[in-house]
């Protein structure tokens, strides 16, 4: 007969929640691990997994000096001081740490890791790393923790099993679970609950309502909900950030699933990894922004700005000819694109769309035919004269040999950016700053702007969701 009151309850069974069950069951915890998919792993299934941390294993290997201090400095630099300092400083303070415990797994890092990576703004050091399977590399090295612990039945995984609701006591203290499965309704005690329940980024409603109606492309696991978000705040905690949004820059909406953007697919926009041949336009035909600016977040705060975060990517069959595709192998090695899929892509998909001319592409792309025509007026002029009002410098070649080409793309979420509010404890705080005992948040239910600020700074997810977690199940019948 299993137990139904347990040390620590954790609420989500990916990227946060595993290293949190698993640290407290290694302490000789009774934990009751929910998740209310059918397999553990979450976004583990699905993120790239970079992660990046100062002093590590990884970087003295490769005789790389950094320090905690210089990681903080530069997230705040990327964050423009708009995350949350004190669970920056932890969040750093911590990653080597949590680096090197992969290490230690026998982690497959990909063996040109750590690097300085392009695809988010910079950081003045090689210090970020992936695995060779991205996100799945980490789960490969964590199941196997997790299956120990289930075995020496310190983890009792519940999978298809939903948290309903928070039991508090007359106090607010936290008293269990309420949890639907797939025997129906159950209740879990315990004074200690973890809520690893992921973010809100394929909740459009709730991303409309907390991000002020940005028009949401996600590439999140559909399980991001919001669910456990919600149910935290209605036990008091509050949510924050919600407003400090910056999408990623470009993504193919998936044809047949509005606002659904496959990560696989995304174009290769960044200039330090292949120079622009084409131009962005905006859904009034107008470029808005250097296409080879070397700061993405630059180029990611001028997309913000623009109507629906959509544009057109346009070039000419010269560009097509003579340039390394932008699409497809740049990110993962098996993307499923290659030139003959791009040009299928031009038969069937709506974002994809050629003709002979600029004027009928633009009607095409029900893009103002006259704006994208003196658009591509001035940029070719730029190109001849050598200054482009935008003050973009790589200019190849003009577009003017048919047929010309416009893919549409998009500003996308990876993560959402509002979550509860934590302190340095991680405990969840309600609205007057103070705790409520027993309960306890990590991952992307903090929000993913608590340490990112309105900025993608690199790793700055699921390295503390790794780290917050193994520190919550070493701390946490302790505090
Ligand atoms: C395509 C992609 C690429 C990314 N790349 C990077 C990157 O390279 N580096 C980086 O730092 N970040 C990256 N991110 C972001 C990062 O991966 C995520 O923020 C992080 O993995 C989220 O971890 P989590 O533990 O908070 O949530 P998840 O890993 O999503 O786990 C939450 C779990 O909770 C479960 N759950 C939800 N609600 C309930 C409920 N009510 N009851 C029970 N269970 C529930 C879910 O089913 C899920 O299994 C990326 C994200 C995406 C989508």
């Amino acid at each position: 007969m299993k137990p139904d009151t347990y040390d620590v309850i954790v609420v989500g069974a990916g990227t946060a929640g595993l290293p949190t069950a698993i640290t407290a069951a290694e302490r000789g915890a009774n934990v009751a691990l929910v998740e209310k998919t059918g397999e553990v792993g979450g976004t583990l299934h699905l993120t790239a997994g970079q992660m990046s941390a100062a002093g590590s294993k990884l970087q003295a290997s490769k005789g790389i000096v950094d320090t905690p201090d210089s990681h903080f400095e530069d997230a705040m630099r990327i964050s423009k001081n708009t995350s949350d300092p004190e669970l920056v400083r932890l969040a750093v303070n911590i990653a080597a740490d949590t680096l090197d415990w992969l290490t230690d797994l026998d982690f497959e890092f990909d063996p040109d890791c750590p690097m300085i990576f392009y695809g988010h703004e910079a950081y003045s050091v090689a210090r970020t790393c992936w695995g060779i399977d991205g996100g799945r590399s980490i789960l490969k090295v964590v199941r196997p923790l997790l299956d120990a612990a289930i075995e020496s039945g310190n983890v009792d995984l519940m999978l298809s099993t939903e948290m309903t609701g928070i039991l508090q006591d007359e106090s607010g203290k936290i008293t269990g679970l309420t949890v639907r499965g797939r025997d129906g309704d159950q209740t879990l005690s315990g004074p200690n609950v973890v809520l690893t329940t992921g973010g809100y980024a394929s909740n459009a409603e709730l991303f409309a309502e907390w991000t002020s109606g940005v028009p949401l492309f996600s590439t999140a696991r559909e399980s991001s909900t919001g669910t456990g978000i919600l149910l935290g705040q209605k036990a008091g905690g509050v949510v924050r950030n919600g407003d400090k949004f910056l999408p990623t820059f470009g993504g193919i909406e998936i044809q047949g699933e509005p606002g659904r953007v496959d990560f696989n697919d995304l174009p290769n926009l960044t200039p330090q990894n292949r120079l622009p041949w084409e131009i962005y336009v905006n859904l009034k035909g107008e470029r808005f922004v250097a296409e080879d600016h070397p700061s993405v977040d630059a180029r990611e705060h001028a997309l913000m700005a623009q109507p629906e975060m959509t544009f057109w990517i346009i070039y000419d069959d010269n560009a097509r000819a003579n340039s390394e595709p932008f699409i497809g192998g740049w990110l993962t090695e098996d993307t499923g694109w290659n030139a003959d899929d791009i040009a299928k892509a031009f038969e069937s998909h709506p974002s994809f769309q050629t003709a002979p001319s600029i004027e009928l592409l633009a009607g095409k792309c029900a893009l103002d035919a006259s704006t994208l025509s003196a658009t591509v007026s001035t940029y070719n002029e730029a190109v001849v004269s050598g200054t482009d009002p935008l003050g973009r410098s790589h200019m190849p070649t003009n577009i003017a040999t048919a047929p010309f080409y416009g893919v549409k793309a998009h500003g996308i979420v990876l993560k959402s950016p509002g979550g509860l509010t934590v302190n340095t404890r991680l405990e969840v705080t309600d609205k007057a700053g103070a705790p409520i005992s027993g309960l306890y948040a990590a991952g992307e239910a903090i929000g993913g702007a608590t340490l990112s600020g309105q900025s993608f700074v690199g790793g700055m997810s699921v390295t503390p969701c790794l780290g917050f977690g193994r520190l919550l199940g070493r701390e946490i019948l302790q505090w």
